[in-house]
């Protein structure tokens, strides 16, 4: 299997490639060069098997020769034997013909775990087969941090550095940060906001020098490998309610466009899909999008849901190219438009296609905290506020009730208690491998606002791990 991208160039990349690349050098998105098809009489035949065989049977064909399949099972069993249960995604009935899908088992307790916790075990493998060393560089306003400090913890190939807004995120956000004790593991308290901590790092990335001696690389929601291993769950939870002899519509809270992306590609891979139905906070535009056919920056709005306070939905470019049936150029044209004008529309028939499968609703704060109390009196179960936001806009724009509806829940309530407690008057207990987690040790590096200060602290603690791994950049 070779990947393009979605501007445009074709380089002959395999999957290790783009896993290590990360985003494209002309700018764009990797993607498979074509989407791997099932037949519906072989997609029935995997009802039975277990999450981790299924995920064999779904990630084979992307990953073609670039990993044995004896090392691709040995990463896949890795991963998921971290969850605390075998099912991973396990699937409960909430209402007429209407499922919740638990993506929250993992061990920070949001869905990132789940392409996460095999993205960990996947680089270290291909780094040490390539005899590389990495030190990968994020920000983060609260979950992806968390997940991928959790992924790389105790990683030879890999030291991990995550910059997060001083103060600013929640306690419970935090802790699973600061409390890891990992050698390889580095938190930085930036004393500023969440822009700031994502212009740091790109400003790093932008330092070639810095970035060629460190080795810098990233783990954001736009490589591919995180695409890919949650397509997964769809395939897991069509089956599991009638699938693939029914279509499935799925309900799916959206920020940067990646979870339902995953959806869109088993929908291309066989997997009948009835309607993808995307849920937004305030920060709406992939709603209005779906309304009008028109992308349009606005502000970012603070809300409930704030893993879905984002005005880029990064990984949207991936629709786009699909839905400009492949034409790089003309992604690259709209792509440089949105820059520039901070807006872009496309053409009627293209909105047509697109609505074929997508539908997008808009929740607000109050209206969310009233599905989580609904929810909580109609069932005596808790929902977090980005799944609450989901589930709102599933039931609002469901065209046929006769079709299954599988909610997305892509955190734990206890992520966001106090959200939670606002709306229900119930404060969510932490699982119990968390349940110690307020007083577990912490180490908080506070850093100022400085580039110089953040380069220095990268440069003394890559050069510390590396004397003592012997592996030295
Ligand atoms: C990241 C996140 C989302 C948004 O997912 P995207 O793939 O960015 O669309 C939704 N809910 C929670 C809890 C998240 O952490």
């Amino acid at each position: 299997m070779h990947y393009v991208s979605t501007r445009g160039e074709n380089a002959g990349l395999t999957f290790d490639d783009v896993l290590l690349a990360g985003l494209a050098r002309d700018g764009g998105l990797y993607v498979p060069e074509e989407w791997p098809a099932f037949g519906a009489a072989e997609i029935a035949a995997w009802k039975d098997l277990s999450y981790v065989e299924l995920a064999m049977k779904v990630m084979t064909p992307f990953v073609g020769d670039a990993l044995a399949e004896a090392e691709l099972r040995r990463i896949v069993t890795d991963a998921y034997s971290h969850f605390d249960t075998p099912e991973v995604a396990p699937l409960k009935p909430i209402g007429h013909n209407e499922w919740l899908m638990e993506l929250f088992h993992g061990p920070t307790l949001a869905f990132k775990d789940v392409a996460l916790q095999f993205l960990g075990p996947l680089f270290d493998h291909v780094l040490a087969a390539r005899g590389e060393r990495i030190c990968i560089v994020g920000a983060t306003s609260g979950d992806t941090g968390s997940a991928a400090i959790e992924a790389c913890r105790d990683r030879d190939n890999i030291d991990i550095f995550i910059l997060y807004p001083h103060e600013r995120v929640s306690e419970v956000q935090r802790r699973q940060m600061t409390t890891v004790g990992a050698a390889n593991v580095h938190t930085i308290a930036l004393e500023g906001t969440f822009d700031d901590c994502q212009d740091a790092v790109k400003a790093l990335f932008n330092d070639i020098p810095f970035r060629d001696r460190m080795k810098l690389s990233a783990v954001n929601s736009i490589n591919w490998a995180r695409i890919m291993a949650q397509i997964v769950y769809y395939f897991w939870g069509a089956l599991k309610v009638g699938g693939p002899e029914t279509p499935v519509t799925f309900a799916v809270p959206t920020g940067n466009f990646g979870n339902v992306f995953a959806g869109y590609a088993a929908a291309q891979m066989g997997l009948p899909v009835k309607q993808l139905i995307v849920g937004s906070n305030a920060n709406d535009i992939l709603t209005r999008f779906f309304e009008t056919g028109a992308m349009k920056i606005g502000q970012v709005v603070p809300t409930i849901s704030p893993s879905m306070d984002i005005q880029i939905s990064s990984n949207f470019e991936r629709l786009l190219h699909e839905l400009y049936r492949r034409d790089g150029a003309k992604v690259a044209q709209t792509m440089a438009t949105f820059r520039d004008e901070g807006r872009f529309a496309v053409e009627a028939e293209v909105l047509a296609a697109a609505r074929e499968l997508f539908d997008g609703g808009r929740f607000d704060d109050e209206q969310t905290r009233i599905l989580i109390d609904a929810h909580y009196v109609a069932t005596d179960e808790l929902l977090d506020p980005h799944t609450a936001v989901g589930l709102s806009a599933g039931r609002a724009l469901r065209k046929d009730t006769a079709v299954p509806m599988i909610a997305l829940a892509t955190a734990h309530p206890a992520k966001f208690p106090d959200a939670v407690e606002d709306a229900t008057y119930r404060r969510p207990d932490l699982p119990a491998h968390l349940a110690d987690l307020y007083e577990r040790d912490e180490r908080i590096n506070v850093l100022a606002n400085d580039l110089d200060a953040v380069r220095a602290f990268i440069e003394d603690r890559v050069e510390v791990t590396g004397a003592s791994g012997g592996a030295a950049a």
